[in-house]
């Protein structure tokens, strides 16, 4: 499947798909959310490829998203600016674990994440960005047309995260004997529990002492069809992903929150809601009906910290 013409996508054991299908689309409406969130006055990040990936690409709705927008917010979900203060949060993770001396970061999931070309990262830096083979394969395409530089060693790690993906990454030139700087953003609803548990067992197993992950996840109180039922109830043709029903990409199963199965491993955590972010980056937060509030509200930022 290839265009969102074709409107549902089901999930199933093993599916595989590009930038403009499926959850590869997905990666495509982030990236044009960043698009519009760094072209505000107030922009919370700079991302300056985000517009190339949504243009080259191709898609009629996010084009018109990134470029004839008549409103600043077209849904109660993007008025809430999440996306800004979400790649905020990822961009201050990694450049305070860069600080603190750590030189290995893994991006799980790095659809259109351009931040080993956009961060200021210090020499000796190494990004492996993890993703699907053809998301990565237009990625590099389009930095490859815009001439990009990175600004770390970049490494492009093409696999499927629910396979071994610690064997390619370890080919790749990663280290376990280093400590790491981990993300997972906007991934976990696309995973089944057991690819959940999965992922982050090896993600435990790699991390030598001193390692930090960052995690965007409910808390145990937000079920993925409470999720569902907000977005159904609220979204509409204007949003990003308005010409696609996304929680039909999730899977909602039980699944441990992040914060008890880190925690449980002797990491150190500390999580963050939407509101205390807005309070971090000084995002006046508007008025918004209850459900909104409260799904705003069991979304957390996590940032888990083995003891060096
Ligand atoms: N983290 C990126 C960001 O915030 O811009 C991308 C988020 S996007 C919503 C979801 C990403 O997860 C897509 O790029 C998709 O290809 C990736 N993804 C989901 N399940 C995956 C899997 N099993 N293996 C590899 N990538 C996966």
């Amino acid at each position: 499947m290839t265009s969102t013409d074709e409107g549902k996508w089901t999930r199933s054991d093993g599916d595989s798909w590009d930038i403009v299908s499926s959850v590869g689309y997905t990666a495509l409406g982030v990236s044009a959310q960043r698009a519009v969130e760094s072209e505000r006055p107030d922009a919370l990040i700079a991302d300056p490829y985000a517009k190339h990936f949504v243009l080259a690409a191709g898609e009629p709705h996010l084009i018109e998203t990134i470029t004839k927008r008549d409103a600043p917010q077209a849904s109660p979900f993007e008025y809430l600016r999440g996306m800004g203060m979400r790649s905020r949060f990822f961009d201050e993770f990694f450049l305070d674990a860069a600080a603190s001396g750590i030189r290995q970061v893994v991006i799980l999931a790095a659809g259109l994440d351009a931040r080993a070309h956009r961060l200021p990262w210090p020499a000796g830096v190494t990004v492996y960005e993890l993703d699907q083979p053809e998301v990565l394969a237009f990625k590099d395409r389009v930095y490859a047309e815009q001439g990009a530089e990175p600004t770390s060693d970049r490494r492009a790690v093409a696999v499927d995260l629910r396979d071994d993906w610690p064997a390619v990454l370890t080919a790749a030139g990663f280290d376990p004997s280093q400590p790491t700087a981990w993300s997972a953003e906007g991934l976990l609803p696309y995973l089944p529990a057991a690819a959940q548990d999965l992922l982050f067992e090896r993600v435990v197993e790699l991390s030598a002492p001193g390692s930090r992950a960052a995690i965007e996840g409910p808390t145990g109180t937000l079920g993925m069809s409470q999720f569902a039922k907000v977005e159904q109830k609220y979204r509409s043709e204007k949003d990003t992903f308005g010409k696609i029903d996304i929680t039909e990409l999730f899977y909602d199963e039980d699944k441990t929150p992040p914060v008890e199965w880190f925690s449980a491993r002797g990491w150190n955590t500390q999580g963050l809601d939407m509101f205390e972010l807005a309070d971090r980056y000084g995002v006046q937060y508007p008025d918004v009906p209850d459900d909104i509030r409260e799904l705003a509200g069991a979304m957390h930022y996590l940032t888990c910290t083995l003891p060096a």
